[in-house]
């Protein structure tokens, strides 16, 4: 016996475990919104940390000069270029340059990181200035993006709370991150100044609002998640008597810990959070990110080939975590080919599986589908708990009031950029959510680059040499 039928029911189960109906969305909402109204309170009053940025205005689009931006938090890290033109948000030119962090440097010592990073940028500068006539008495000024949860104590200084997405440099937590990564630029005496410290989701928001002065908010789908927006100063509520000049300030709200019951959670999202670095947090960001939706694949996978023999025998890659990545299980779930030829080639070469029947094959799709399903309409409930929270949902206001306000919200990440079915369905659930009249006020908005530029356009906003 194959035990086909076995193999169906734990896609049922499955299937159940993740239901998104409109109506447990809006619990997650409001409990978004709840969460947000209590992390904002206290220090500690949510899992949502909702993090003072000092970001209190941002980028207009009539910044001008030449900045540079470091971006690290991710696969890769860049170091960045920008000659501001002065007027209707014109960047004159762009030099970027990305590498990948090499792996060791990932779980080394902060010093081998900056001293790598700060070697990096001097070649960057000498290519990018070789031949242009710049006073060598001007200093350079960077926008240091990191995106990781920092307790900001200033605009330009901050302190590093946890590592996420698989760093863990332990010497650096607690530690102040510009000073560390100043000194690496001083000991290569490259003669510039950090001058602003954000996170990606920050600089996402600033470019957004460089482009479209209706930015209000910013969310990031790559290997992790988070958001952040405009919030008013007086419902900073754990800051009392925060004076900023525009009586607003950006807060980031390190969404990849928030937390709820309403939550629809699976055994396989209670094992892989088991067996994490980072157990009992990031909850929201492991339902979500592409760091961990193949691997969400993988695991139901595995118990279908454990309970079954549909699969043949269990191969030693189905049982390696974290063998099936995110980009794999995009590709599989929009094979349109009649023979699904992609999903057999990918549970060939990368999990070892042989020739399994076309129902196999279409039970895999479905399997990648519920998963990244679930995670888009959550991301989707996420947004809209930020709308809600900034009152952009079209609640509390009737039928008859004023006129809805256009409502942009800046998005970066590969996994909305390049997942189509993941954008389709976050799209779609956030319809849903808000209702039409709402919907047809929020505009969803891909920026590129914001958290390399942004944080140079931010350093360029602020800048004190203007
Ligand atoms: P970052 O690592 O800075 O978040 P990205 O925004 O490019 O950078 O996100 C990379 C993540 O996005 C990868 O870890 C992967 O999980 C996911 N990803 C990349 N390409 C695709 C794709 N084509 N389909 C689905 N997910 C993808």
């Amino acid at each position: 016996r194959k035990k086909w039928k076995r193999v169906v029911g734990i896609f049922r189960e499955l299937e159940e475990d993740c239901e998104t109906t409109v109506g447990r969305l809006r619990q997650v909402v409001d409990a978004m919104d709840v969460e947000m109204h209590a992390g904002l309170a206290s220090e500690g009053g949510s899992k949502l940390k909702m993090l003072l940025t000092f970001v209190d205005r941002l980028p207009t689009g009539s910044e001008i000069g030449a900045y540079y931006a470091l971006d690290v938090g991710g696969t890769n890290f860049r170091v960045l270029r920008v000659q501001l033109g002065g007027r209707r948000s014109l960047i004159l030119s762009k030099n970027v340059e990305r590498q990948p962090v090499p792996q060791h440097l990932m779980q080394s010592t902060s010093e081998d990181l900056f001293d790598f990073i700060a070697s990096t940028l001097k070649q960057f500068v000498d290519e990018v200035e070789s031949g242009s006539e710049l006073s060598p008495s001007k200093t350079r000024e960077l926008g240091f993006t990191f995106s990781f949860p920092v307790k900001q104590l200033s605009f330009r200084s901050g302190t590093l709370i946890k590592w996420t997405k698989g760093f863990v440099i332990e010497d650096l937590i607690g530690k102040e991150v510009v000073e560390c990564l100043q000194a690496a630029l001083d000991r290569k005496s490259l003669g510039m100044e950090v001058t602003a410290l954000v996170n990606d989701t920050v600089g996402t928001l600033a470019l957004g609002h460089y482009h479209d002065g209706d930015t209000v908010a910013a969310a990031i789908f790559g290997t992790g998640t988070n958001a952040c927006y405009l919030e008013r100063a007086d419902a900073i509520i754990k800051c009392q008597g925060l004076l900023t000049s525009s009586g607003s300030m950006v807060v980031n709200m390190e969404w990849g810990s928030f937390w709820t019951s309403h939550l629809p959670r699976t055994s396989y999202d209670i094992d892989l959070d088991a067996e994490s670095h980072n157990p009992n947090d990031q909850g929201f960001e492991k339902m979500i990110s592409g760091m961990y939706l193949g691997e969400i694949v993988r695991r139901v996978i595995l118990r279908m080939s454990q309970e079954s023999d549909v699969f043949g025998c269990v191969s030693s890659q189905l049982s390696t975590p974290f063998s099936l990545q995110t980009p794999l299980i995009a590709s599989m779930h929009e094979d349109v080919s009649p023979e699904l030829k992609e999903v057999a080639r990918v549970l060939k070469e990368t999990l070892e599986i042989p020739e399994v029947p076309l129902k196999v094959r279409k039970l895999v799709v479905s399997v990648c589908n519920v998963v990244t399903r679930r995670a888009a309409r959550l991301a989707a409930a996420g947004i809209a708990g930020i709308l809600k929270k900034i009152g952009r949902d079209g609640s509390g206001r009737s039928r008859s009031d004023t006129k809805m306000r256009r409502t942009v919200v800046a998005i970066e990440g590969s996994l909305y950029t390049r997942y189509t079915m993941f954008r389709e369905y976050l799209q779609e659930a956030l319809y849903e959510i808000l209702g039409e009249d709402v919907f047809a006020h929020v505009i969803l908005k891909v920026t590129e680059d914001g958290s390399g530029l942004g944080a140079a356009l931010i350093a360029a906003s602020h800048s004190s040499y203007n």
